[in-house]
């Protein structure tokens, strides 16, 4: 397991504890399931963001993936 996954394990969980369960997609809002779960940069490394745990919010991979999909389209074209 990957630094990152292990991460993203221990928001979830902490997210999930607080919110008694549910843990909502950061970019749709809708609830994500626990192998669903991506972390996604709230502000982008590009611009200066950082992997604090304070930037990192969990969202579903289809969603994280459309957020990028325009510059992931691009390369695949
Ligand atoms: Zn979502």
């Amino acid at each position: 397991m990957s630094r990152l996954s292990l991460l993203r394990t221990r928001i979830y969980r902490t997210v999930a504890r607080q919110l008694h369960g549910s843990v909502p997609c950061w970019i749709c809002g809708q609830p994500v399931a626990a192998e669903d779960a991506t972390l996604e940069h709230i502000k982008p490394l590009s611009e200066g963001g950082n992997s604090h745990i304070e930037n990192l919010a969990i969202s579903h991979g289809a969603c994280n993936h459309g957020r990028h999909a325009k510059a992931a389209r691009r390369s695949a074209e």
